[in-house]
């Protein structure tokens, strides 16, 4: 989506540790027209598809999920992290690493929102080793849903997520590829 190069290249901070901090439209700040045209894409890749709910994960996924709900016409439910399960009723539950916090999450969602009857795409903001992807796939299949596929923003193909993704044999659009990246000479995108 050239669109969204143009701005992570204008907008961007490659960060040490392989990170891109991209604040001032997704991850902070939020640039609401641009997401528009961040959810319209989305629809237009999954158009083909029939989905019941979007499925993210706290925090940064919400707002992306939501703007791209608008186009589904269908609700988001967001992965709550926790460390105490102090959610009422019954929970799937997963594990995920977080690649920028360093520590380990449970992820939970309740069983309530999430059934066999569904068809899920996942949505997130960033892939990059494919933890929080996994664990989000992982909920899908304890509740016998149906993964449509994934919808992420920035994949940074250098890292190993999207080939264990592609692997898992999980549809998977990502809008931007990053193939390089580096403090003084910023992102190379996958054409
Ligand atoms: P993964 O689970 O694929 O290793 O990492 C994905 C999660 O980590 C995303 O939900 C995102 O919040 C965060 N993340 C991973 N890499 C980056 C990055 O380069 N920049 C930012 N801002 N977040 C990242």
């Amino acid at each position: 989506m050239q669109l969204l190069k143009d701005k992570i290249n204008k907008e961007g901070v490659v960060k040490k540790g392989n990170v891109l901090k991209v604040d001032s439209f997704l991850n902070h700040q939020m640039d609401i027209a641009f997401l528009e045209e961040i959810g319209k894409e989305f629809k237009r890749r999954f158009a083909d598809e029939t989905i019941t709910k979007i499925l993210t994960i706290e925090a940064s996924g919400i707002g992306i999920a939501c703007i791209t709900a608008r186009y589904f016409q269908v609700p988001v439910l967001f992965a709550k992290k926790t460390q105490t399960k102090n959610i009422a009723g019954e929970v799937y539950t997963s594990k995920v690493e977080s690649f920028t916090h360093n520590k380990v999450y449970d992820v939970i969602v309740s069983k309530q929102f999430l059934t066999a009857d569904d068809r899920i795409l996942i949505i997130d903001d960033f892939l990059a080793n494919g933890k929080a992807l996994i664990g989000l796939s992982d909920i899908v299949k304890q509740a016998g849903a149906s993964l449509v596929g994934a919808g992420i923003v920035i994949e940074k193909g250098f890292q190993e997520g999207g080939r264990i993704i592609r692997n898992m044999g999980i549809r998977l659009e990502s809008l931007a590829i990053v193939d390089a990246m580096d403090e003084k000479n910023g992102c190379t995108f996958r054409q």
